[in-house]
């Protein structure tokens, strides 16, 4: 019998089944016990905020019974107070990225992915450098900075070297203004090792999705290939960290198992990440899980609606206000859109989930991981979230200053974060409407940037951002940062 130890390495200790169970049953009885829900709900807010023994900013527990909760005037404070977060320690900056698909090789057998290795109807794609060079021409015209990279497990296929071999040809291209600046990674969990060399090459966050945290679900979704070891990888963010790459991004394949299941093992998992290593996930995911070449969703037992979906992200934001979350175009506009009030700091835009999909006139599917549900332009995102009072960034700065890991969140938690990238996500901004966008975009992106300019405290960074902004607009000098 494993004991809950959220100091433990091993995966059913600090993912302890008997913990969310008893969590579970913990806030199926308090969920109408309004004087606690009050008194959680009163602890998250901004104001308020302590961080527990494990920094989050609620236990797994306290998370857990909001989102238990159904009254709805409390679910509609739930919503308030992740907004007045999300205000309060991010303002209204959403970091924009793209996904680069490098391979659909793939050996495992996940039951929800059309990469798994049984399907033969999906043609297999590997790209090569000069392939990659073009998708990273077409991303950089498009006005992108930061990509996350995504591949099958294969490791004839994509053997660390590939990918390496990849992030150092993304890092390479400089087209015309544009460079990526940052590249994430989404690959299979690995060995120390090669966390280490994925470090060494420049990555910016290592994610990872738990997929499901249930572990008797987990062994039959994966029922073949390396991913069938749950403990192997459960425990991946530990080796990655332990290999030096302290910004992971975790995240839940909603839709395959129990919701709230899921989510109190994704609080413990943070908490297990703060106990053991001082530092929490840097960003969390929220992908559900979509149509695809020979997926139904509908096959899977855990689907949720969107006010629940709404509900899951807002009760995150609460739990662990300073770390990112993200919102993929697996969800359609309407859903982003009340997604980005709830907490979400980054969202993909224009984005092609196919091998090779980037420099395709129309938007190819036959390799398609999932449907995209959000079909618009890079342009057409960025204007929507202008329409919408929030200030697209494409900001990089963070940890090419060296603000990852511990030194990022005491950043973020000391409140400092706010008067760097606010300017930087203004100057990049800039960037973005001198190079890159619609006479449209750019005639609100400018007001907007005028606007936010006044916002920066300090005169003197205002003046300066003021100024390279101007040599932005007039000259091809790129690339400044607070
Ligand atoms: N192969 C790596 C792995 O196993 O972690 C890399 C990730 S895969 C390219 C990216 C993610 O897409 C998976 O972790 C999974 O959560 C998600 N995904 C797979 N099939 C999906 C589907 N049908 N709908 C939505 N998301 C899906």
């Amino acid at each position: 019998m494993y004991k809950y130890d959220p100091k433990s390495l091993i995966a059913d200790e600090f993912i302890n089944d008997a913990e969310v169970r008893e969590t579970l049953a913990y806030a199926e009885a308090n969920k109408n016990n309004f004087e606690l829900i009050d008194a959680i709900l009163e602890k998250a807010r901004p104001g308020n905020l302590t961080l527990s023994e494990h920094g989050t900013a609620l236990t797994h527990r306290e998370a857990s019974v909001l989102l238990a909760c159904e009254d709805p005037e409390r679910v509609q404070r739930l919503f308030e107070i992740a907004e007045e977060i999300k205000q309060a320690y991010y303002g209204n900056r959403i970091v924009l990225f793209a996904p680069l698909y490098l391979s659909n090789y793939c050996v495992n057998g996940c039951l929800y992915c059309p990469y798994h290795a049984k399907n033969k109807t999906i043609p297999r794609k590997k790209l090569t450098q000069e392939e990659i060079r073009q998708e990273v021409i077409a991303l950089q015209d498009m006005g992108h900075k930061r990509l996350a990279i995504e591949a099958g497990e294969d490791p004839v296929n994509n053997p660390i070297e590939y990918i390496l071999e990849c992030i150092d040809t993304i890092y390479s291209v400089h087209h015309k203004n544009g460079d990526i600046r940052r590249v994430n990674v989404n690959i299979a969990a690995t060995t120390v090792e090669n966390y280490r060399k994925l470090k060494e090459a420049g990555i910016g966050t290592y994610i990872l999705f738990q997929e499901t945290y249930h572990k008797e679900s987990y062994l039959h979704l994966h029922p073949t290939g390396p991913k069938h070891d749950y403990n192997y990888h459960t425990e991946a963010m530990d080796r990655a960290m332990e290999g030096g790459i302290d910004d992971v991004g975790l995240g839940v394949l909603f839709g395959l198992e129990m919701y709230k299941y899921e989510f109190a093992a994704l609080v413990m998992h943070a908490e297990h990440l703060e106990a053991v290593h001082g530092v929490g996930p840097h960003t969390i995911s929220v992908p559900r899980v979509k149509k695809a070449d020979d997926i139904d969703p509908d096959e899977f037992d855990g689907g949720i609606d969107d006010e629940t979906f709404e509900k899951i992200i807002a009760c995150i934001r609460l739990a662990v206000p300073y770390t990112g979350m993200i919102i993929s175009t697996r969800e359609n506009a309407a859903v982003r859109e009340k997604a980005l009030k709830m907490g979400i700091s980054q969202i993909s835009g224009g984005s092609r989930t196919s091998v090779g999909g980037y420099t395709e006139e129309i938007r190819p599917t036959d390799t398609e991981q999932f449907d995209v549900s959000d079909q618009r332009t890079l342009d057409e995102v960025i204007r929507w979230l202008m329409e919408q009072d929030h200030m697209p960034s494409l900001c990089t700065a963070c940890y090419r200053a060296g603000r990852t890991g511990e030194r990022f969140m005491s950043f973020c938690k000391s409140g400092q974060i706010l008067n760097y990238c606010h300017p930087n996500a203004l100057m990049t901004l800039a960037e973005y409407l001198t190079d890159y966008a619609s006479p449209e975009t750019k005639e609100i992106g400018w007001k907007l940037i005028e606007k936010e300019l006044e916002k920066i405290p300090s005169d003197n960074t205002r003046r300066l951002c003021a100024e390279h902004i101007e040599a932005i607009r007039t000259t091809n000098q790129r690339d400044f940062r607070f």
